[in-house]
């Protein structure tokens, strides 16, 4: 069977890899010339890598990790020490850690949680741990359920203070939706808090040892192309053409470069781009359908990454750092935590600036000057000195929508990946899958549109064998 994927994002991809792995062939179209969507990675002019997102993987990633193991690629995930660690804004340049010792879960967390006296009082470790309770007894199912409050407002439920959401548990709404803890769904953060409580590794983190557009997604494309398949750069999906009872007749190209405009056939087809790309690209019939109107509740939110080269050495933590200040979200030295990007006598930081909606539309100028601004306080020894850190380059990458913003209520909004079109399915982070908008949640949505895209042709072939042979004439009498 012939499916033609529009996106080479990790769904998309995701979705071509298990579908080779199934005997099938899949064609993927993508717009740009790179590979990866929010993974993707560029060199710049003296051979350095920048990247849309600061990427971490978590030990709770287990269809990302069976995935790599599948590509032979496990070794390239650097795994580091497990603790989470956040600046303390009130004291710059000090950092606060939350160790996980090495006992089975939940045990590890809740340890690492009571060791750390610098971000909750007793009281307040106590509040949030029997607000966790229903979370673990419950499970998934509550955790669904809270997707009816903002984390503010769940918090506000536990009794747990105002100063533990405005310390905490900004850092973790910021870093895991690029949004405030005022305006993020709790399923979320539960989602993540679960994860982390049921599985001894789960909060663990590790770096990839080089871009994720090179160490990831090649091996992926290369893995469909030995098997048959096929993935195609500077290939814009323009239309889905539909047939006149409204099944896909075909995906029409853009041609680029004056070249004409061309139409792929294939036995099924899916969109593995954005939500916000596919509800553009909906097909006007489509558009009456309830299935595909929920998807006007999905938005891509804004996020911005910085990438800051130095002309020394600012720190040798060998982590994601969590930077609690107001602008910015996560960070690493990506010269310490990335071999591909190592530099022992010079530091690139890599940032995340979220929420970035005040700010996507802001000069690269602008967005540098607050950014350096806030690294006075998390390097004070380096920044605002006599003889500050001289920043050698930049690069900024400025995504105005990216994974869906995962405000209360969402959950309702996020499509299954079979959709009423007998030949046409969703995968993408945004669709329905328990790991929300993330790497994990992509190759698990793209490994659920393959698996359903099988089943759909399974069944329709035991269809066809039972329309097949002409009915058995009924003997009447015995
Ligand atoms: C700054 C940042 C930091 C992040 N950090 C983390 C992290 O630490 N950990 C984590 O797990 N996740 C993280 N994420 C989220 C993660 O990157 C995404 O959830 C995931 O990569 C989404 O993959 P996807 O395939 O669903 O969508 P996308 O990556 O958006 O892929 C869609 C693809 O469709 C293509 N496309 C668009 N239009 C067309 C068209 N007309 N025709 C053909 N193709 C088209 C796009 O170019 C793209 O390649 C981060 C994201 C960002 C932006």
């Amino acid at each position: 069977m012939r499916v033609a994927i529009a996106g080479a994002g990790l769904a998309g991809l995701a979705c071509a890899k298990y579908l080779t792995d199934a005997g099938h062939t899949p064609i993927v179209l993508e717009s740009r010339n790179v590979l990866g969507g929010l993974v993707a990675a560029w060199k710049d002019e003296d051979g350095d890598w920048y990247e849309t997102g600061l990427h971490a993987f978590f030990g709770a990633y287990p269809n990302m990790l069976q995935l790599l193991k599948e590509l032979g690629i496990e070794d390239r995930l650097q795994w580091k020490q497990h603790t989470l660690i956040f600046n303390q804004p009130e004291k710059p340049g000090v950092l606060s850690r939350f160790d996980v010792p090495d006992i089975p879960a939940p045990f590890n967390v809740i340890a690492s949680i009571l060791q750390n006296n610098d971000m909750l009082t007793w009281e307040q470790k106590i509040r949030f741990a029997i607000g966790l309770v229903p979370a673990v007894v419950r499970g998934q199912k509550y955790v669904e359920e809270m997707d009816k409050y903002s984390l503010l407002e769940w918090l506000e439920r536990q009794g747990i203070d105002e100063r533990v959401s405005s310390d905490v548990f900004i850092a973790a709404s910021k870093a895991l939706t690029f949004i405030e803890p005022d305006k993020v769904s709790a399923t979320i953060i539960l989602t993540a808090l679960n994860r982390f409580l049921q599985e001894r590794y789960g909060s663990k983190i590790a770096f990839l040892d080089g871009s994720p557009t090179e160490r990831l997604c090649q091996p992926i494309v290369d893995y469909i192309t030995d098997r048959g398949g096929e993935v195609h750069l500077n290939k814009p999906l323009k239309e889905i053409l539909l047939n006149a009872e409204g099944t896909v007749r075909g995906f029409l190209i853009r041609g680029l470069e004056g070249t004409a405009d061309q139409v792929i056939a294939a036995d099924a087809y899916v969109s593995a781009m954005s939500v916000d790309v596919f509800k553009a690209l909906m097909p006007t019939p489509w558009k009456e359908m309830n299935f595909f109107k929920k998807l006007d509740g999905l938005e891509g939110v804004p996020v911005i990454n910085l990438h800051l080269w130095f002309d020394r050495k600012l720190t040798d933590i060998d982590q994601l750092l969590f930077s609690r200040s107001p602008l910015l979200s996560v960070y690493a030295d990506m010269s310490v935590t990335c071999r591909e990007y190592a530099d022992p006598d010079r530091s690139m930081l890599e940032l995340v600036l979220a929420p970035a909606k005040d700010w996507i539309d802001k000069s690269e100028e602008d967005i540098l000057k607050a950014t350096m601004r806030e690294l006075e306080k998390l390097f004070p020894a380096h920044f605002g000195t006599e003889n500050p850190a001289k920043l050698r380059k930049y690069k900024i990458v400025k995504t105005p929508r990216s994974v869906y913003t995962a405000t209360p209520g969402r959950q309702a909004y996020r499509p299954d990946q079979v959709t009423p079109i007998k030949n046409f399915f969703l995968a993408g982070s945004y669709t329905m899958q328990r790991y929300l908008g993330s790497m994990e949640g992509a190759v698990l949505s793209g490994k659920l549109t393959a698996q359903a895209i099988v089943s759909n042709q399974q069944s329709s072939d035991v269809r066809k064998v039972a329309d097949y042979p002409p009915p058995t004439p009924v003997m009447s009498g015995n």
